[in-house]
């Protein structure tokens, strides 16, 4: 398509992670047009597995867990499907993973979906017709209805370019200074030999706070050598967060060693991914925004908490919105 000439959809929405995906999933399955536009090359955010020469590493998401019936019920098709399972955790019982990678659970979600990963949105100006979507080196796109699912301190800027009724996304815009992330660095290696005794560590107060042998979770390819996972605690993630990866590494690699017993010469491979908007550390407190005219929806993990079952609640529920409020405008008037 020319840069020149929109593509016209019914729903377009920002954000192939878990929000953007529980959106698009039950609006699809309602019968409406949905295109999802995400500037990752993956589809997941931060449900993401990263595969290098023959490792692989979940360095977003370690797990999932469900609190809600409806969650319970896409975690046990998944099951089903094997594209998760129960992974034994040390001391505190089962988690459910992603199969053979934390990613796979976007990806069945996102089956049969129009995605188009790569694609950065870089601003979105109210029209007549709904939205126009400007995206980096793309034709834009006019959607009657757009939701973006990014994290809420990166949704403002996409709103302030030709905001014709910029009052109204001001006002909309206001509760989402109230919205705080914690960044989380994090270490993927690669080390020969394990003396660690366990397979996961969860510990608050240490600068490492949660250290998971990744290659421990079921449906991982066999391996001579164990994959980690190792998180920074927000003091020393904030504290490093502007150092190159490859310093980040460096100074995280013997940490990790030390709590699993191994020597630096061990490890045969290792980087470090920068997380600046990890974990939601005060959420919205309800499932999403809109606008009056139902025709723009925020939402995302920051609405109601750090967890992957947060951010498929608000997209079920913006998903909900929309459909209610289509059925609505459908609806034959009384007098016709
Ligand atoms: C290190 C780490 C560990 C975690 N551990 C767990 C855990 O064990 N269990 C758990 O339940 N949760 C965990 N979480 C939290 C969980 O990953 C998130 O709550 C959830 O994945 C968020 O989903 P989301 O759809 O709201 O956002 P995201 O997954 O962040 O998706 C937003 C998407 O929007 C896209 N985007 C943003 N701006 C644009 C733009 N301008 N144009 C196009 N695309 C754009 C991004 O590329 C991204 O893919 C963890 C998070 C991190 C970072």
């Amino acid at each position: 398509m020319s840069l020149e000439n929109p593509e016209h959809v019914a729903v377009a929405i920002v954000g192939s992670g878990m929000a953007g995906l529980a959106c698009a999933r039950a609006l699809t399955d309602a019968g409406l047009q949905t295109a999802i536009m995400d500037k990752g090359r993956g589809v997941g955010g931060r449900l993401a597995t990263r595969r290098v020469e023959s490792f692989q590493f979940d360095h977003g998401a370690q797990y999932v867990t469900a609190k809600t019936p409806g969650f319970a019920q896409v975690l046990s098709e998944m099951k089903t499907a094997n594209t998760a399972a129960d992974w034994p955790i040390h001391g505190t019982g089962v988690r459910t993973v992603g199969t053979p990678g934390m990613a796979s659970l976007a990806k069945y979600l996102a089956t049969g979906l129009d995605l188009r990963q790569g694609l950065q949105v870089t601003a979105a100006v109210p029209t007549s017709a709904g939205w126009r979507i400007e995206c980096k080196d793309s034709a834009p796109v006019i959607a009657a209805c757009m939701v973006i699912t990014a994290p809420a301190p990166q949704i403002g800027p996409l709103l302030a370019h030709g905001d014709s009724n910029g009052m109204h996304n001001t006002r909309l815009l206001e509760p989402l200074a109230a919205v705080a992330y914690d960044p989380c660095l994090t270490l993927m290696a690669a080390v020969e030999g394990n003396h660690a005794g366990f397979n996961t560590r969860e510990d608050a107060s240490d600068a490492l706070a949660w250290i998971a042998q990744d290659s421990s979770k079921p449906g991982r390819s066999a391996l001579n050598v164990a994959t980690w996972v190792a998180q920074a605690g927000p003091v020393f993630s904030q504290d490093h967060l502007e150092k190159e990866p490859a310093e980040i590494a460096a100074l995280m690699v013997p940490m990790l060693c030390e709590r699993i017993g191994a020597s630096p010469t061990q490890v045969v491979y290792s980087a470090a991914h920068r997380w600046r908007y990890a974990r939601v550390r005060t959420p919205l407190g309800q499932p999403f925004l809109a606008s009056s005219d139902q025709r723009l929806y925020l939402g995302g993990d920051w609405c109601l908490g750090a967890r992957v079952e947060a951010a498929w609640q608000s997209g079920v529920a913006i998903a909900q919105d929309i459909l209610l409020h289509t059925q609505a405008h459908h609806k034959p008037s009384d007098d016709a």
